[in-house]
């Protein structure tokens, strides 16, 4: 085991992002020219780092699976994007927004990294806005805020319920202005499979042309990996059917740290399950908390309609619970709040493992002012609830018909059901200061670093640290490396670096066509899904653990032996890129579980059920484990722990309340 270098500045904390801006070592214009970048992924992440860099000199290749970068999962994101503007005159701060990340992280994350995030996030919404991203204002033309989870101030930026949808046309259109300018190449439909490298420094990579199944070799002086998360290693989840963790693993076994694996989290506001047959879960976005009221009966079982149930026999448990956050605690304290309930008996509808998600109250409360400002005195409840509604339809409008469209009920009319669902992982590739993964030239930004929020994000803070990364960090931090590789010729893809690479590739894919056994991709995807769900997801213990290693393991031979990948692969083969990318998860699973039983404590979205308070809330060991969990490949299912041990310098680091 190693300590690991995060490499971070001198200084003050409030000074250290400003230094190292001032004192990183420059690329003049004529070089970057003659350097190379490769970015692989276009979601807010890569979209914004490959246009900031063409825009800055770099030649600058981009590579994405789907048939456009503006297809990337980015677009899916609903709520909105974190800033520190203090719009609201509402107590806001850079340092608020630092101590709230750092505490809804459970004080698993780095401190430096948050604060350097809260300071770039002002800058974020000015981008967006001179690029066009339409946000949400108020009548008198000033931006629009709206509160989310873990803060008591409103300083989350949004557009409608499509804020990832308008945040990526805006990076979107900065990178095709400089694909038309020839700055950048752009690779669509393309999956990178592996990564090159060459004397300790990755130096491209192999990407196969999923249209014809044509293997390519790419060099680059550095490799950019902005390829989202990985929880559909739950199989269920609200991310994307094609989000993967391909990228980040082959970068793993090729040297790259793997850190905190098993921090995922878990949303509370989604669309229950609803039966086997289900390959996806739809998220109703955090910000339907800020006028949506959580609750269930008062009485265990009750079968009546929820608009039957009086004001008096409804038990608001987070209202309850945590008085001074109400419904808008952080992610991982409302979904264990909900599933607690519902293992008690109270959940609601047919399965019981739901909680209703009531907007009366703020309907009628939005009536009442809009009533005032029409001047319309003693309105009757009709009145009043029919302008409330237009209230909310302009705010979650979208979010409400999506609703109704798929559980075929009116959530105008009746209280929506909502039970937690996988939405987002903390893990990812261990980077440094600079977003470095420990491989030289390899770099991680976006959902697919560990980066900064410990061990559960606050919402709307993932479009703000994928766009703080793009726009704002690598610009600046990739100098500090390229600025010592002026000299470095490109590479020619015949080396044999490239030559190895591809043929593990080529081997692998073969591998997978060769097994022709009985079971689709799919049946294993589900299998993995359900065990790291059940031993791995919103509670853990160590006997669960250590089953599921074991299960998972067991499943990785299965997979091996008996697995069906028709056609061929040199054609366009969905099968078959299915396969390679359960195949990683596979692996990632069981490194998930190894994770999770090493951390013996509680933390935000890992709870273990050894380790919690008398009021069941998470139980931290600060002694043993305030540190990353950064893992290295060493083999087939061979991993060793390194740490980077987390120091507390500016914030008191306290156990969690938001009572
Ligand atoms: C339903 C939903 C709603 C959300 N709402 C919010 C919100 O309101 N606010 C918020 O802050 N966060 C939200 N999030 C989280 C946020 O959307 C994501 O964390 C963020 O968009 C990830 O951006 P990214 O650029 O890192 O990755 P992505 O947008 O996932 O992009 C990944 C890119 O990598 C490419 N890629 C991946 N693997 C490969 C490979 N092997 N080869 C080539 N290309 C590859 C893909 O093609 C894609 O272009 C939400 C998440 C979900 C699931």
């Amino acid at each position: 085991m190693s300590i690991l270098d995060a490499k971070i500045p001198e200084g003050t904390l409030e000074q250290k992002w400003t230094k190292f801006r001032s004192s990183v070592p420059l690329v003049n214009p004529a070089n970057k020219r003659n350097l190379e970048v490769i970015v692989v992924g276009s979601g807010l992440a890569g979209a914004s780092a490959a246009a900031s860099l063409a825009e800055l000199g770099y030649k600058v290749k981009v590579f994405c699976f789907q048939d456009s970068p503006r297809r990337a999962h980015s677009i899916a994101a609903q709520g909105g994007i974190n800033a520190a503007k203090n719009y609201q005159n509402d107590g806001d701060s850079v340092y608020r927004l630092f101590y709230d990340t750092i505490k809804g992280g459970d004080y698993r994350s780095r401190e430096a990294n948050v604060y350097r995030l809260a300071e770039v996030s002002s800058g974020i919404i000015d981008q967006c806005v001179a690029q066009g991203v339409p946000f949400a204002r108020e009548y008198g033309g000033m931006l629009s805020n709206r509160s989310f989870g873990g803060t008591q101030v409103q300083r989350t930026f949004y557009a409608a319920g499509q804020t990832g949808q308008q945040l990526l046309l805006g990076a979107y259109s900065s990178l095709e202005r400089q694909i038309g300018m020839g700055a950048v190449k752009m690779y669509a439909r393309h999956e990178m499979l592996e990564t090159v490298t060459i004397d300790g420094k990755c130096r491209g990579i192999i990407a196969r042309d999923l249209t014809t199944g044509k293997l390519e070799r790419h060099f680059g002086h550095a490799v950019l990996l902005c390829t989202g998360g990985y929880g559909n290693v739950f199989y269920l989840s609200t991310n994307a059917m094609g989000s993967n963790v391909t990228a980040a693993w082959k970068a793993h076994k090729k040297g790259a740290h793997f850190a905190n694996p098993c921090f995922t989290q878990i949303h509370p506001t989604c669309i229950p399950v609803s039966g086997d047959h289900q390959s996806k879960l739809t998220l109703m976005s955090e910000s339907l908390r800020n006028d949506g009221r959580i609750w269930v009966p008062v009485k265990a079982g009750d079968n009546r309609k929820p608009i039957d149930i009086p004001e008096e026999e409804r038990d608001y448990y987070l209202e309850r619970r945590y008085p001074a956050f109400g419904n808008l605690v952080p992610r991982d304290v409302a979904s264990r709040a909900a599933k607690e309930r519902c293992d008690a008996g109270f959940g609601v509808g047919t399965s019981k493992m739901a909680v209703y998600l009531d907007f009366a109250f703020n309907m009628d409360r939005y009536g009442k002012i809009e009533a005032s400002k029409k001047g319309l005195e003693n309105p009757d409840a009709h009145t009043i609830r029919e302008l409330g509604k237009g209230v909310v339809k302009e705010k979650y409008g979208n979010l409400f018909d999506m609703y109704q469209q798929i559980t075929g009920e009116n959530p105008y009319e009746t209280s929506m059901r909502i039970y937690p669902a996988v939405h987002y992982t903390m893990g990812g590739l261990w980077v440094d200061y600079n977003l470095m993964t420990t491989v030289p030239g390899l770099y991680a930004l976006g959902e697919a670093n560990f980066s900064d929020h410990g061990a559960n994000r606050l919402g709307a803070s993932a479009l703000m640290q994928g766009l703080a990364d793009g726009y704002f960090v690598i610009p600046y931090t990739i100098g500090s490396y390229l600025s010592k590789e002026i000299s470095t010729k490109s590479i020619d893809t015949n080396h044999e670096a490239f030559s190895e690479a591809e043929k593990a590739v080529q081997e692998k894919l073969n591998k997978f066509l060769a097994i022709k056994g009985t079971k689709s991709v799919d049946y294993f995807h589900k299998k993995l899904g359900k065990i790291i769900w059940n031993e791995c997801g919103m509670s853990r213990t160590e006997a669960g653990l250590k089953k599921s290693i074991d299960d998972v393991r067991a499943l990785q031979k299965e997979f091996w032996s008996d697995v069906i990948v028709p056609g061929t692969a040199d054609e366009f083969n969905p099968e078959l890129e299915k396969a390679g990318r359960v195949a990683d998860f596979l692996e990632l699973g069981e490194l998930m579980c190894i994770d999770a039983l090493d951390r013996n404590e509680s933390c935000g979205g890992h709870f273990r059920e050894e380790f919690q308070t008398e009021d069941g809330e998470a139980l931290r060991d600060d002694e043993k484990y305030a540190y990353v969990a950064a893992w290295e490949f060493k083999g087939q299912n061979q991993f060793e722990l390194h740490k980077e041990e987390l120091k507390y310098d500016n914030i008191k680091i306290a156990q969690r309340s938001y009572k």
